[in-house]
C-alpha cells in the first residue's frame, strides 16, 4: 500500500498535507468514468459533505494515507505514522495478486462510488490497467428496505434453508437478473416453490411417460444459451426453461414421443446448469439411498486423504457395481446415478 502511495506521489497524481496524502482528481482524466458523472456533478455532491478540519485542495479528493490522530492506531511510513485510506488495499492486492488488466471485479452496487471509482483512479493514476469488466450487483431488499445488519431487518440463509427448499430460493435468485434489487420474503419464496412445483412435477410426469433417450432440443439450448450471453440474463433463461416445459407437456399430451423427449431433455440438461435437480429426486425429502451413498463417498475421500488407496478403490468399486458413477473434482466427489 505504501509502494502504490509512493507512486502516486511520485507521478504526481497525489499531493501530501497535515493531515495525509490525497488523490487528486483533476490530474486523472476521466475521473467519473465508472459512475457515469461528471467531475462538476460529483463535486456539487460532495462539497456538502466536507469536513471542517479538512485540507484538501477538492472536495472530491480522497485520501491515500490518514495521519494518525491522537490515540489512533498507526503504523510508520513516508509521511509519518498513520493509515491507509480506504481504497488503497483493494487496489494494492488486486495488482500484486491478479495483475494488471484482471478481467473482473465484483461488488454491490452500493459500492460503485466512491469505492469502486477512486480504486480504478488509484490504479490508473499509476498507469496501470485495472478491471477489464466491473459486474455490481443489486441489493437484496426486505419490505422494500435494504436488508441489513444495522436494520435488523435481515434473515440469515440458514433460517432460510430451513423453512424453504434450498432450489426454491435458488430459482428465486436466478429469476432476479443480477444487476436488479431482489425482494425475499414469503411472497416471492411462495411463488419461487410453486414454479419449482411445476417443474417437479414436469419431471415425474416425463420419467411415467418413459421417452425414448434424445439430445436437448437445440433450439430450445441455443435460446438459453443467448439469453445467458447477453450479461447473464438468468430471469430470461429460465422462462425459455418454463416454456421448454409447457410445450414438452403439450407434447406428450399429443403422443409425440419425439419431440417431448428432445424437450425434456432440454429441460433436464438446462436445469442442472442452473443448479436445480428436478423431480422427487430433487426434492429435499430425505432419500435413504442418497444418504447411505454420501455416507461412503465421504468414506472413500477419507481413505484417500489417508492414502488408503486400495480402501478407496473398492468402495469406488463396489459403488461402480451399484450403478453410482463418482467424479472427482478439486472441489471434492460428486456422484449420479448412471
Ligand atoms: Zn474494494
Amino acid at each position: 500500500m505504501i509502494a502504490v502511495v509512493a507512486d502516486l506521489v511520485e507521478r504526481e497524481m497525489a499531493y501530501t498535507t497535515d493531515s495525509g496524502v490525497y488523490f487528486a482528481v483533476d490530474r486523472l482524466s476521466g475521473y467519473g468514468a465508472l459512475v457515469h458523472r461528471s467531475v462538476e456533478d460529483l463535486r456539487e455532491g460532495a462539497g456538502a459533505r466536507v469536513d471542517v478540519d479538512d485540507d484538501k485542495a477538492d472536495p472530491l479528493d480522497f485520501a491515500l494515507w490518514k495521519a494518525a490522530k491522537e490515540g489512533e492506531p498507526a503504523w510508520d511510513s513516508p509521511w509519518g505514522p498513520g493509515r491507509p485510506g480506504w481504497h488503497i488495499e483493494c487496489v494494492a492486492m488486486s495488482l500484486d495478486l491478479l495483475g494488471d488488466g484482471f478481467d473482473i471485479h465484483g461488488g454491490g452496487d452500493d459500492l460503485i462510488f466512491p469505492h469502486h471509482e477512486n480504486e480504478r483512479a488509484e490504479a490508473l493514476g499509476c498507469g496501470r490497467a485495472f478491471a477489464t469488466h466491473w459486474v455490481h450487483n443489486g441489493m437484496v431488499q426486505v419490505g422494500g428496505e435494504k436488508m441489513s445488519k444495522s436494520l435488523g431487518n435481515f434473515t440469515t440463509l440458514g433460517d432460510l434453508l430451513g423453512a424453504w427448499d434450498p432450489r426454491a430460493l435458488r430459482l428465486l435468485v436466478l429469476q432476479t437478473h443480477y444487476r436488479r434489487t431482489m425482494e425475499i420474503g414469503s411472497d416471492t419464496l411462495d411463488q419461487a416453490a410453486a414454479a419449482l412445483g411445476r417443474l417437479d412435477t414436469f419431471a415425474d410426469r416425463a420419467t411415467q411417460a418413459n421417452l425414448p433417450a434424445s439430445v436437448p432440443d437445440p433450439a430450445v439450448v441455443e435460446r438459453f444459451r443467448s439469453a445467458m450471453d447477453d450479461d447473464l440474463g438468468t430471469p430470461a433463461a429460465v422462462a425459455v426453461l418454463f416454456d421448454a416445459v409447457r410445450d414438452a407437456n403439450r407434447a406428450i399430451d399429443i403422443e409425440d414421443d419425439t419431440g417431448a423427449a428432445a424437450l425434456a431433455a432440454a429441460v433436464t440438461t438446462l436445469s442442472s446448469v442452473l443448479g436445480l435437480e428436478l423431480g422427487s429426486r430433487g426434492s429435499s425429502v430425505p432419500d435413504p439411498e442418497a444418504t447411505e451413498i454420501d455416507g461412503l463417498v465421504a468414506d472413500r475421500s477419507a481413505a484417500k486423504a489417508a492414502g488408503e488407496y486400495a480402501e478407496a478403490d473398492r468402495i469406488r468399486d463396489a459403488l461402480t457395481a451399484r450403478g453410482i458413477q463418482l467424479e472427482d473434482n478439486p472441489a471434492g466427489t460428486t456422484w449420479r446415478r448412471s
